[in-house]
């Protein structure tokens, strides 16, 4: 069985799997800034990351590679031509070196530390443009061929599934979920919601369900919105949609460019909203931006025993 596989067992056998915290955040927490996403600079900083996720007890780890993607860098100059004459020598190729070395990373923290368990490696794809701004996305045509270019890198570096992220439209999903189809890799499309449940384009996740169900998503999951509107977001998505869910909100203050730290939600306050993300039908859970590995390994504790208590006859978590 592949490694995605055994993952997908256990999706279909009710288990929880749980997914890693942040990692931008994180590389934050631990003083480094986010230039080239450090995985050259840095790369024993963002395997340690990794490591201390497994150790927490993530089954699934998201690579480093959040808008990591060529039209990122291309999309500061005119055109081609005008990068070619004013920009750094390696723009064009620079995302395609930075997403190997990040799924080199991941694996690396795999081979180091989860010995003799299965754990996943998902190349993190989000939108092209700002992930709150669907108003901004390039064309289908554009997102279409860069989709294709980072997926297809994630596939040769090792990746074992693409988790879609943060996306903010129903068009963009369905371009990335086509594209990680076509390059043989299993697909998990994360949306962020608002306060009402909805993506930033109004639309609902009746919506979203509707339009990705005949594609065959293997699971649809919610992130990057805080612990209540995910809730609310969760709620909605369990009315339209009957395949595996999941969810991981983010945790304090967007800050741009970077993120602020509070102390709203510590690890027991914010286990205490995934129960209810659990109770609402996830299985998938983890934590975006300001989670740390604390977080992980609070919801490894609880929901673990959560999943026991079912197993073993007591309340059945699913709705
Ligand atoms: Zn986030």
């Amino acid at each position: 069985m592949s490694t995605y596989g055994a993952i997908r067992a256990r999706l279909d056998a009710d288990e929880i799997v749980m997914l890693d915290g942040a990692i931008g955040t994180e590389i934050l927490r631990r003083d480094l800034s986010w230039a080239d996403h450090q995985v050259l600079a840095y790369p024993d900083k963002i395997r340690g990351i990794h490591e201390d996720y497994i150790r927490a007890g993530a089954d699934v780890l998201t690579t480093n590679t959040f808008q990591l993607a060529r039209w990122s860098f291309e999309n500061h100059f005119r055109d081609r031509v005008h990068l070619r004459h004013i920009g750094a020598p390696d723009l064009e190729t620079r995302a395609d070196a930075l997403l190997t070395a990040a799924v080199r990373l991941a694996r690396e923290a795999r081979d180091r530390v989860a010995t003799g368990r299965e754990v996943a490696i998902a190349g993190a794809v989000t939108t092209l443009e700002w992930c709150f701004r669907p108003d901004l996305a390039p064309s289908q045509e554009v997102m279409r061929a860069e989709y294709r270019e980072i997926m297809d890198t994630m596939a040769r570096a090792g990746a074992d599934l693409i988790l879609l992220e943060t996306v903010n439209s129903v068009a963009e999903a369905r371009v990335g979920l086509e594209a990680a189809h076509e390059v043989g890799l299993p697909c998990w499309v994360s949306f962020v919601c608002d306060e009402r449940g909805r993506l930033f384009t109004g639309e609902t996740m009746a919506d979203a369900a509707r339009a990705l169900t005949p594609l065959d998503p293997e699971a649809i999951l919610l992130n990057c919105a805080p612990p209540s509107d995910v809730t609310v977001g969760l709620r909605e998505l369990a009315r339209a949609y009957d395949g595996p869910k999941g969810a991981y909100a983010h945790i304090g203050r967007f800050d741009p460019p970077e993120w602020m730290f509070t102390d709203e939600f510590p690890p027991d306050l914010y286990l205490a909203e995934a129960r209810r993300w659990v109770e609402l039908g996830a299985r998938i859970l983890g934590g975006c931006c300001g989670t740390t590995p604390d977080h992980i390994a609070a919801l490894v504790g609880g929901l673990r025993r959560a999943n026991a208590s079912t197993r073993s006859g007591g309340t059945p978590t699913r709705c």
